[in-house]
């Protein structure tokens, strides 16, 4: 009976974590506006619009408008230097953004790569070594030419991708460190960046942090919603993102003010 309060009292506390966490970068989000620098998250593609059954998951048509738009309208593409520059100096630049995949659709490959090369936009994909060539991700021949290309950089998103607050540190360095030798030894590239899978507070523990951030990774990213100049409250191994769903692109593109809830990945 005990052992049953005790893990629901964990288990509050860790949801508690969460909202108020939530309820500072809702509020971050209001003070500094979309003109500031975002690191955007993106998954995979379908072909409709009736086709994409989560805030996951976007058209490429919508994907290219949205580029279109950041380009056209004054928005700079970062390069993964620049990004982490900024990030180490705080130096917050407006209409800047970055971008990065998570998990790797091979759709990354046959739909967002063209527009990509187009026009010329760096990013980050954030390779799961156990996802690799499965199902509809990345086959490795498609990741092998995109290691290739300077516009691409790789980053870990842990070997199997599983929920790291359940791991033991051993766990975690493991889920790290092996896949950073994999892709390094693999691809002959430097690997610099991390990001949780799953990655918001209720499946990433203050301890998987402190143990990321003193691992051989100058940037790690979370699934939490907000600008870069909420990082001060993250840190730099623990850095918000906004989700691109079908709602964000449509609201981005018209100039509407864009709300919290249309960032959220749900
Ligand atoms: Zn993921």
């Amino acid at each position: 009976m005990m052992r049953i309060d005790m893990v629901s009292l964990k288990t509050r506390l860790i949801r508690e974590h969460n909202r108020i966490y939530k309820c500072w970068m809702r509020l971050l989000w209001h003070i500094y506006g979309m003109q500031s620098p975002l690191v955007l998250m993106v998954h995979g593609f379908k072909p409709t619009k009736e086709d994409c059954k989560s805030s996951f998951e976007m058209t490429a048509m919508s994907f290219e408008r949205l580029m279109t738009y950041l380009t056209d309208n004054g928005w700079h593409a970062m390069t993964y230097d620049e990004l982490k520059q900024m990030v180490e100096t705080k130096q917050w630049k407006q209409k800047h953004f970055y971008l990065t995949f998570d998990d790797t659709y091979d759709t990354v490959y046959t739909e967002a790569y063209p527009v990509l090369k187009k026009l010329n936009i760096p990013f980050t994909m954030f390779i799961t070594k156990g996802l690799v060539g499965t199902k509809t991700f990345i086959t490795m021949e498609h990741l092998k030419e995109l290691t290739k290309d300077p516009l691409c950089t790789i980053g870990c998103h842990g070997l199997e991708h599983k929920v790291f607050r359940d791991f033991t540190p051993d766990e975690t360095k493991c889920q790290c460190t092996e896949e950073k030798a994999w892709l390094e030894q693999t691809f002959d590239i430097q690997v610099d960046s991390f990001a949780f899978p799953y990655g918001r507070i209720v499946e990433v523990s203050n301890s998987n942090r402190r143990q990321i951030a003193k691992m051989d990774l100058s940037l790690a990213f979370s699934a939490i919603e907000g600008t870069l100049r909420s990082a001060w409250w993250t840190s730099n191994h623990y850095l918000p993102r906004v989700n691109v769903s079908e709602a964000f692109v449509e609201r981005f593109t018209q100039g509407k003010h864009i709300r919290y809830k249309d960032c959220e990945g749900r």
